[in-house]
């Protein structure tokens, strides 16, 4: 997994100015101050991080520049269009809509709800309309390519109107924040033709052909909705000019709204993540994200939602399940999760239950739909709790004649555990940690080692001994208690 920052153009270069430091010093302090924290704030488990200011970038975006030049796909032309700053990209009329406010009487950019700019530029364009059949041919051809459904419709409908040349180069003598082209040091690179490299650059790219290799193409690349026509027309032909595979698939994901709007901090209705999970935990805010609101889709967050969910789902839900299940093996077992007998109906059924969530899960995960896949993980929280209330281990517990039922009961539940603590490491980490250490005293190796998609292979839990469960779920005081 990797991800990154896109830090050339003439937005970063704004900015920098307004505030007074070097473009460099500007981004340096984002990536530092915001960005990397906020990896850590919501536990993100990226293995690479790359800033397109780094020089295992500028290197090899000039060396696929080149190339795509010596191939013919790149000439000199002038150019006259609007200009949004906020998207670094030429509008065209149906990208503009009337403003509104201050800018009543002014067409507006329909994302940034701000004025273009009318630009003319002499720079070097690439021949993006050469490839509006083979793109549409390989939308046809691999119709998993654009995700969601309706992302790919509009994407297949932009390309079928026809596509111009893009200018991928602009004049120093304008700005001149961004990455020399190798041919001409008179011009920099446009900042998305320079941005979208990453995903090579990053994976070695130009300079470590098995690394490359190994990693190229991307299973996914996981897209704000705003940037998919950047991802899934610019970047496929890009590749294609340059004779190389493409992703398998592009994801564009939705907004998040507060009242109908998209969240943002340029527009002040923002909520910076370190507000929720100071109060919920990055557990309750990984979960929360990933059910509560339909990938691909636009979402909105509510406070009362949130807190009903963590309530409701998360403490009373699962973490419950976990506490009282090693409770009972502790009081039951002296701490030893004991050995089942044999299987009644009611054990089939939370087997069956078991397998199903499991295998669901991963399908669903595989297809993106990551809130489908926790409600199949659900499914065997729910069981489970079921199960124990019905077969009531502590009726069993009182009479040594169901000292057999009361270790298949507990085994069942023990092991039914496990599979949901192996599902649940992705989407609750912390919580998926404490779990582990508790439940299975380290036998079956580490928790990440796990294999997800065998999860729901049913007893791999062997007589290891629980120790003391961490509350996982805490309550949360409300101000006014
Ligand atoms: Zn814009």
């Amino acid at each position: 997994m990797l991800t990154g920052t896109d830090e050339h153009g003439e937005k970063i270069l704004r900015s920098a100015e307004e505030n007074g430091v070097s473009a460099k010093a500007w981004v340096d302090k984002l990536v530092h101050d915001e960005w990397l924290p906020l990896l850590a704030t919501i536990d993100i488990d990226n293995q690479d991080f790359i800033r397109t200011t780094e020089e295992r970038h500028k290197v090899n975006v000039q060396k696929f520049l080149q190339k795509v030049y010596d191939a013919g796909f790149i000439y000199q032309g002038s150019f006259k269009g609007a200009y949004c700053v906020g998207c670094e990209e030429y509008k065209n009329k149906n990208d503009l809509v009337d403003g509104e406010g201050e800018f009543a009487g002014q067409q507006v950019c329909s994302t940034h709800s701000k004025p273009v700019e009318m630009l003319e530029e002499n720079n070097y364009f690439f021949k993006l309309s050469q490839f509006q059949q083979p793109l549409l041919d390989h939308y046809k051809e691999n119709p998993n390519f654009i995700q969601p459904e309706s992302a790919k419709n509009e994407v297949v409908s932009f390309v079928s109107m026809g596509l111009d040349d893009l200018s991928i180069s602009r004049s120093k003598a304008k700005f001149d924040w961004g990455i020399d082209i190798p041919w001409d040091d008179s011009h920099i690179t446009y900042v998305w033709f320079d941005a979208l490299l990453n995903y090579i650059t990053a994976i070695g790219y130009g300079q470590d052909d098995a690394k490359f290799e190994q990693y190229w193409p991307a299973d996914i690349h996981i897209v704000g909705k705003e940037i998919l026509r950047f991802h899934a027309v610019i970047w496929p032909a890009m590749l294609m000019a340059a004779g190389m595979e493409l992703p398998k698939q592009i994801y564009g994901h939705g907004w998040l709204l507060v009242g109908g709007e998209k969240m943002s901090k340029s527009k002040l209705n923002g909520i910076v993540p370190e507000q929720i999970t100071s109060v919920f935990g990055s557990d309750a805010f990984r979960y929360y994200f990933m059910k509560a609101i339909n990938f691909g889709q636009d979402g909105s967050f509510s406070w009362e939602d949130l807190s009903a969910r963590y309530q409701a789902e998360l403490a009373n839900g699962f973490g419950n399940l976990a506490s009282r299940t090693i409770a009972m093996v502790k009081k039951y077992f002296d701490g030893v999760i004991p050995q089942p007998g044999e299987y009644l109906e009611i054990d089939k059924k939370l087997i069956a239950v078991a397998e199903k969530a499991s295998a669901d899960a991963n399908r669903l995960m595989d297809e993106v739909a990551i809130g489908d896949a926790i409600t199949a993980i659900w499914t065997l929280v729910d069981e489970l709790n079921n199960y124990i209330t019905v077969s009531e281990p502590w009726v069993l517990a009182k009479d040594e004649a169901n000292t057999e039922r009361l270790q298949t009961v507990l085994y069942c539940s023990s092991e039914g555990l496990r599979i949901l603590n192996v599902l649940l490491n992705p989407i609750i980490p912390q919580a998926a940690a404490k779990l582990w250490a508790a439940l299975t005293e380290g036998k079956l190796g580490e928790l990440a080692d796990q294999d997800i998609s065998e999860a729901g292979n049913w007893g791999q839990l062997g007589s290891s001994r629980v120790s003391d469960l961490a509350v996982l779920f805490p309550r949360i005081e409300s101000k006014d208690e």
